[in-house]
């Protein structure tokens, strides 16, 4: 079909034909407009652009760089987890997938211009806010959230004047996922070994004056509801010049219950118990660091150099506070309790309680019931922010299944031509400015020996990808 042939919806549109851009000749029938370039932005594009052989996929992000958490919030001793940006990258070199970088929405473009200007809408700008403790003094200097401490270490634009206090010896993580034990293993890691990482260069110099001995992971619930996973407690309890104790209290009764676990909380709790046994033998050398996973105690208050938690009891699954409490020396804490979305554009239907869109199977909702059609959402914004890519994708597949059924079961118009993303006068960085910066990184990197140097600066950003 030629341009000419093209019918343009043109209601509250204001949009020479001239601007509707025809990729490699093909005249798109559809255009897919998808909000965020982290896993399950792209996970969707990949199943879209499979499935649809008429559709053009725009993706718009806020930074001018791609993969989301993939490249600020997986830990940057875990590159084989990173391996999905190689099936990322083919993604965004589809002919029929435009990358807009350094455009945010809510900011520089309007949900509702959006909406106007593509037959589907589909969210994935995740979770960048966390979730508080809601304690007296949780704002003071040496509280911070994980989120942020791992968006400094990975080098998220704007964190990077963090300057968290590594000058005491006790640290205390609140919260026991994978997040928190990252964030511990970045903490007690040999220096050597984070060097040869994607580690920001600012991070390993305060790391590398940080007098921290002691990490204090804690949980309200016991070793069996414990929410980090096996291989990263291995990876732990494999640290050089760090011993991993635990207290035997924390353990009662959990010997007898172990081969009624399912098969991953039974091998997580067996090397737990293993790990028990062996302490003792532990040779503890001087100067050693401390590993210290603390059960059973649910965040009360803090104070100077200390934080205080109520101990708890186990009720069905759920930990209930009693009146014994425990202080344990903190000189700095880091809350990880969890990742929470944001309303970027007033026009979401947002559901602040949960941090999330209101939705149903990624099909996103006009009130309590009613589906808007054309918007969708995927990733930690429509499912909350749990689950590992893996997880992500299967979710974000899904979504992109329901935007193809829609279209067949015209569900959405796509009978008439849609603009797409005005670019024009906009300092937007497409997919080769992005592979400038990737070289110019990869570069710098390699003359560390460090896999890259990320630029922090979204001005360099921007430079360097010729905008
Ligand atoms: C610290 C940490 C470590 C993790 N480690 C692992 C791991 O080792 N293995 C694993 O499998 N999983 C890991 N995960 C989970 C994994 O990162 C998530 O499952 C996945 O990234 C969620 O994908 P998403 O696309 O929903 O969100 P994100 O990855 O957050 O992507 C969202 C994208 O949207 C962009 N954006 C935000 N706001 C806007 C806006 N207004 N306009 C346009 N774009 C916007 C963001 O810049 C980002 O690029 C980890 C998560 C965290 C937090």
């Amino acid at each position: 079909m030629g341009l000419n042939l093209l019918s343009i919806c043109r209601r509250g549109l204001h949009t020479s034909p001239a601007r509707l851009q025809v990729i490699q000749g093909v005249a798109p029938t559809k255009r897919i407009c998808i909000v965020g370039a982290g896993p399950a932005g792209f996970y969707a594009a990949q199943l879209l652009l499979k499935q649809l052989s008429d559709c053009v996929v725009d993706v718009v992000e806020k930074l001018p760089v791609p993969f989301g958490l993939v490249r600020f919030g997986v830990a940057p001793d875990h590159p084989e987890v990173k391996n999905v940006i190689n099936t990322f990258t083919k993604t965004a070199e589809h002919p029929r997938l435009r990358y807009f970088g350094n455009v945010s929405l809510g900011t520089d473009v309007s949900l509702k211009e959006l909406r106007e200007r593509y037959h589907a809408v589909l969210l994935t700008y995740g979770a960048d806010q966390d979730r508080e403790l809601e304690l007296e003094n949780e704002q003071q200097g040496n509280v911070i959230s994980a989120r942020k401490f791992v968006a400094w270490y990975n080098g998220l634009p704007g964190a990077e004047n963090l300057n968290p206090d590594l000058n005491g010896r006790d640290v205390t993580i609140v919260g026991q996922g994978n997040v928190a034990v990252d964030v511990a293993r970045m903490l007690l890691s040999p220096l050597d070994a984070l060097r040869v990482t994607d580690t920001t260069e600012y991070a390993l110099e305060a790391l590398s004056r940080s007098q921290v001995e002691r990490v204090h992971l804690v949980g309200r619930r016991g070793p069996l509801q414990a929410a980090f996973t096996i291989k990263e407690l291995r990876e732990m309890l494999k640290l050089p010049n760090v011993d991993t104790r635990w207290r035997t209290d924390d353990f009662s009764g959990v010997d007898s219950l172990v081969e009624k676990l399912q098969r991953p909380r039974k091998r997580l709790t067996e090397l737990m118990l293993k790990s028990l046994k062996e302490q003792g033998r532990a040779s503890g050398a001087a100067g050693s660091k401390q590993f210290l996973p603390i059960f059973l105690r649910a965040p009360k208050a803090i104070n100077l150099g200390e934080m205080e938690f109520s101990v708890t009891k186990l009720q069905e699954d759920y930990a209930v506070a009693t009146d014994n409490t425990e202080r344990l020396p903190s000189d700095l804490i880091l809350r990880s309790i969890g990742y929470k979305s944001s309303c970027v554009d007033s026009d979401i239907n947002f559901d602040t309680r949960r941090g999330r869109v209101h939705n149903t199977e990624g099909r996103v909702l006009k009130d309590t019931e009613k589906i808007d059609p054309g918007l969708y959402v995927a990733g930690w914004l429509g499912t909350g922010p749990t689950g590992v890519i893996l997880t992500t994708m299967s979710g974000a597949f899904a979504v992109a299944k329901s935007i193809c059924d829609d279209i067949a079961a015209n569900v959405l118009d796509t009978s008439c031509a849609k603009p797409g993303y005005d670019a024009a006068d906009k300092r937007v960085v497409t997919w080769d400015g992005w592979k400038r910066i990737d070289q110019f990184e990869s570069e710098a990197g390699k003359a560390k020996g460090k896999p890259r140097e990320k630029i922090v600066s979204i001005q360099e950003m921007l430079k360097v990808a010729g905008v």
